[in-house]
């Protein structure tokens, strides 16, 4: 890899991570590496915003820079900045990625979802159809709902607030072309209690993420009714539980090549490219020990 003062001139692209506090962010190892693999003359950096700054720093990115990637807790307040949104971010009410045009216009998008089904599709099944218990009624179970109700899925989310579920339902079902009617709501605490089967258990909550100890939002016999697990917390790699779908034999992948796809999704709208599906599995091979 070229030493970055080695390859910064006056013709570096610049992207950046627009959030509050990123001290353990993994976006600009995915970024750079993605950029010297396809030879680009970029650079993406983290920058830290604190809200009462979030008007003028974007500002100086629509100015200065080439593109850039939104995080917590920016992720829906930078919406009224923005020029325009594209049908998933408006859908979502979400934005992970501003395309910065020519003519100096920000337009919103979110990755999120793609990231998100190229990881499952990769890691454990293609979802059309399936049967999914989703946790959690944050910005990650929007996006996973809105992008499994797109694919036919028949979806049960369960919250430990079921009255924002039963909202992020009604907003997403109104919002699919026909509706969407294969949904339900249930408290996160009667999940044990419930004799359901599903196909695929998604974690969208941050319960088992570092620091927070090694605790799993659902109980283990609530995981051994599910065929497979997807948890979309990285760190750590190993959850608790993914810990307990493992001990019961089932598939599981964590949140890894979810923050893996966004990342090249957005490169994908910042360069009108993909990369090479050869050049992806180098990269990934190359952040081997990131995750
Ligand atoms: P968010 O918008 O804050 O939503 C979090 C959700 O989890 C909310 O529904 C919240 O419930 C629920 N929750 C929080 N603590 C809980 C607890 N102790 N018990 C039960 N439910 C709880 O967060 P997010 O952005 O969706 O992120 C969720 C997780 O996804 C995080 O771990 C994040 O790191 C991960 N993520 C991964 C990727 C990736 O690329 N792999 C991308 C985005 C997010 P209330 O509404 O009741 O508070």
């Amino acid at each position: 890899m070229p030493a970055v003062n080695a390859r910064v001139d006056a013709l570096t692209q610049k992207f950046a991570l627009l959030g509050g506090s990123l001290p353990h962010t993994l976006s600009p190892q995915i970024h750079n590496t993605l950029f010297d693999a396809r030879l680009l003359n970029a650079l993406y950096i983290p920058l830290p915003v604190p809200e009462h700054s979030l008007a003028s720093a974007i500002d100086v990115l629509r100015q200065c820079f080439d593109g850039f990637n939104v995080t917590i807790p920016y992720k829906e307040a930078v919406i009224p900045f923005l020029d325009e949104l594209s049908i998933t971010a408006s859908a979502c009410g979400a934005v992970n990625t501003v395309e910065i045009t020519e003519g100096g216009s920000l337009i919103g998008h979110n990755t999120d979802g793609t990231g998100l089904m190229q990881a499952l599709t990769e890691a454990l099944m293609p979802v059309s159809g399936a049967q999914v218990l989703v946790l959690g009624s944050g910005g990650t179970a929007r996006i996973a709902v809105h992008e499994l109700l797109l694919r036919g899925c028949h979806v049960t989310l369960a919250a430990r607030h079921p009255e924002k579920a039963t909202a992020l339902l009604q907003a997403l079902s109104a919002a699919q072309e026909p509706p969407a009617s294969h949904t339900r709501v249930t408290a996160l605490c009667d999940l044990p209690a419930e004799n359901q089967h599903y196909d695929l258990l998604l974690n969208a909550t941050p319960v088992g993420m570092y620091p927070g100890g090694d605790v799993s939002p659902v109980p283990e016999s609530v995981v051994e009714r599910c065929e497979a697990v997807f948890d979309a917390i990285y760190n750590p790699p190993q959850t608790k539980l993914l810990s307990i779908a493992d001990s019961l034999g089932l598939k599981t992948a964590n949140g890894s090549g979810m923050l893996f796809f966004q990342a090249v999704e957005a490169q994908r709208i910042w360069f009108g490219r993909v990369s090479p599906p050869k050049v992806l599995r180098e990269v990934r091979r190359a952040l081997h020990g990131l995750f």
